[in-house]
């Protein structure tokens, strides 16, 4: 049997999930007392396959590298969660989200993974309801929606701008009832640093006690990897400082295969990078191209005078602006999905329309939306004959309402008034759709060992839809896994505990502690940062927005000169045994290093464009992404063979089942 055994289940893809639950393994909850589940990460993914195991009986033992769960990268989601229900009466159906995410990830997901996560969207929302979490109401009590990028109707569920908080409040909340019985066993401030292999299966990881340094031997029946993206290879990105990939590469260089390493999503508004010092992006969330209008000036001399500070946007006419994103696609206008967004954004900037000083931003302004909000609640009022302030005034509150916190956080950064002139947005890098292969189940190519969340490349294809990530990584903890898992776990009701002191787990401590010892003794000059630095800087140049042959070849060959450096170079103050920080970042940094190279690689060998995947050199006249369906409707899988530059690669082709292949527009 082939490794790339994606399971889909037989039959029409409205009944394949139905009949999948119908006919996989099942322990029954006697036997799965027995049971142990690592689950590495205690995100929204992780923290609700924790919560759902213990809950069915399973006893978890879940990882996290903060310092409590509620601290994982998820916190930090703004814009909502997408779920097909229709309150809206707008037209939605499961159907319709399937569809668009498909179109979204320009056709290059795995059909039924998609149908089905479609299918229990619906379910989350209720879930999350239940556990206390606060979305925003209407009037009337029933739960609000938004649009967000890539679809005509709105499906997107939300808690102001702190959407992502709530719903690990609410996961988090149900871990503390499993944690309070015993059954879920936590383990703050640990990093999982090897994947433990015992006879061809996922039995165990080595972890590293992050205050002591102390390494540690944890065994289970299987392991389940929701560790989250790995968009901090770029060093700049939306992403939390600790997110990283160590835990997804470790499986991979232990057999897991790595799907299609160089999907990123560039994030078309994120505020702009300010210089060389910056060590951190952060993400305007997507729900404010509701209603923020996207321009740049039409004139060049506008764009200079903005620039030197002799003109302000506001002093622009309507008719001195580019709305460029409503002139070029009118049906979507400025909720274009994001990949389209953020290269029409580039574009502008390369064209010399960028109206800051380093030529890379585009106006998101809420001027017409705050008179629009502003006049109807006017109208509400019964005020008669109000002037353009008291408009103005009423407007700006409801704008304030629905994106308060995230215009007081602009302000903040910026130092501008985002209610009084426009915000200045440029795209950065800010999810990673490639990841972990892995079946229907969630399995990847090692058995036992599962990937969820952000961490697997399952449900989002060459692009992810806004406010599909919180969808997808509930949906993978909180519905799928629950059942898939039993299907491995079934042949395990009498293997009893799996010890932690076998030859395998021994070899992989101490080849773990050869690798830490390594670096704090070479004693070099560089610091971990001056790697990082570059490392991100060959992927932003190289295979960042638009990528081309021989950008290609040559950020692999840079890359692997900046990690040959690093082993030769870097310094890593501190010892092994302690609290050291900059050891964390110097084994995070090492994967990059190899990872960074698989990335460069994959993109180079995928000579179509698709979706957050640009090739130059496969682009429409109107430089819109050029799909080749004839030879690339696949998933690159790689396998490790020791070196990331020879990885060998294995293809799923991708069928078509229930969707028309089409070019993909949004015009
Ligand atoms: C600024 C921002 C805003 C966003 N807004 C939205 C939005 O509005 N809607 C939406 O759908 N998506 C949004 N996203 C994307 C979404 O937040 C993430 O994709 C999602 O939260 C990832 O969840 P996760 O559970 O897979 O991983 P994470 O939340 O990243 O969690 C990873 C977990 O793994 C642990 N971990 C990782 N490696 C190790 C290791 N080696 N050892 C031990 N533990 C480890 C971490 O400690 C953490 O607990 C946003 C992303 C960003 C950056």
């Amino acid at each position: 049997m082939s490794k790339l055994d994606s399971k889909i289940p037989e039959g029409p893809i409205k009944d394949k999930w139905t009949n999948h639950k119908n006919n996989i393994n099942v322990v029954n909850p006697a036997n799965k007392r027995l049971i142990d589940v690592i689950v590495v990460g205690s995100g929204l993914a992780g923290g609700a396959a924790s919560a759902s195991l213990a809950e069915l009986g399973y006893n978890v033992k879940c990882f996290c590298f903060q310092d409590s769960p509620r601290r994982a990268h998820s916190i930090a989601a703004q814009g909502g969660i997408n779920a097909a229900k229709n309150y809206q009466n707008g037209g939605d159906s499961v159907y319709r989200l399937f569809y668009d995410t498909v179109k979204g990830g320009d056709y290059r997901a795995r059909e039924a993974n998609v149908y089905r996560l479609a299918e229990v969207s619906a379910n989350i929302i209720d879930q999350c309801v239940a556990q206390g979490v606060p979305f925003a109401r209407e009037y009337g009590g029933l739960l609000d929606n938004r649009s967000f990028g890539g679809v005509l109707v709105s499906r997107t569920f939300y808690a102001k701008g702190q959407t992502g908080q709530q719903l690990l409040l609410g996961a988090y909340s149900a871990m503390s009832r499993q944690i309070n019985k015993g059954k879920i066993k936590m383990y703050n401030r640990h990093e999982m640093l090897e994947l433990v292999v015992v006879d061809g299966k996922a039995r165990g990881i080595i972890a590293r006690n992050l205050v002591t340094g102390e390494l540690e031997r944890h065994s289970a029946h299987a392991v389940v990897l929701a560790s989250g993206g790995y968009g901090n290879v770029f060093y700049l990105s939306t992403n939390a400082m600790g997110s990283n990939v160590t835990a997804a590469w470790r499986a991979h260089k232990k057999g897991a295969y790595f799907a299609n390493p160089c999907y990123t999503q560039i994030h078309p508004t994120c505020i702009p990078r300010s210089g060389d010092y910056q060590s951190k992006l952060t993400l305007m969330s997507e729900s404010l191209r509701n209603d923020g209008r996207i321009w740049v000036p039409k004139n060049k001399e506008d764009v200079e005078a903005i620039r030197a500070g002799k003109k302000k946007p506001t002093d622009l006419s309507e008719e001195e602006r580019d709305y460029y994103l409503e002139r070029r696609y009118p049906a979507f206008g400025n909720l274009v999905p994001r990949d389209v967004a953020s290269r029409a954004a580039k574009e502008r900037c390369d064209a010399g329309f960028g109206v800051n000083e380093t030529g890379e931003a585009v106006y998101l302004d809420f001027a017409s939306a705050i008179m629009r909000y502003g006049q109807e609640k006017a109208n509400v009022l019964h005020l008669e004959n109000p002037t353009k302030e008291k408009i103005r005034e009423l407007g700006e509150k409801v704008i304030e309402s629905k994106y308060g916190n995230l215009f007081q956080m602009y302000e903040k950064i910026t130092d501008d008034n985002p209610y009084k002139t426009p915000m200045m947005i440029y795209p950065a890098v800010h999810y990673t759709m490639g990841g972990l292969w892995v079946d229907y189940n969630l399995m990847t190519t090692v058995p036992g060992c599962f990937a969820a969340g952000e961490a697997n490349f399952s449900d989002h294809g060459a692009n992810r839809l806004g406010a599909s990530a919180l969808m997808q990584g509930l949906a993978d903890g909180y519905f799928v896994l629950p059942y898939t898992i039993g299907d491995f776990l079934a042949n395990d009701i009498r293997t009893g505990p799996i010890p932690n002191d076998s030859p395998e787990f021994m070899e992989a401590e101490k080849e773990t502690k050869q690798r830490l010892e390594a670096l704090v003794n070479n004693k070099g000059t560089k610091s971990v940062d001056h790697f990082h630095k570059r490392l991100g800087k060959v992927m932003w140049d190289k295979v960042g927005m638009a990528r081309n042959e021989a950008g290609l070849k040559e950020a692999m060959a840079e890359i692997k000169q900046i990690r040959e450096e690093f082993y030769r170079d870097v310094f890593v103050p501190g010892g092994v045994n302690e609290l050291n920080s900059e050891l964390e970042k110097a084994t995070r940094v090492a994967d990059f290093l190899e990872l960074g190279e698989l990335f460069a690689k994959d993109a180079l060998e995928r000579t179509e464009s698709c979706g957050g995947h640009f090739r130059e050199e496969s682009q429409t006249p109107e430089g819109e992404a050029l799909r080749d369906d004839k030879n690339f409707a696949f998933t690159s899988a790689w396998e490790w063979t020791g070196d990331p530059s020879k990885a060998n690669l294995n293809k799923e082709d991708l069928t078509f089942n229930d969707i028309e292949l089409k070019q993909r527009s949004y015009k």
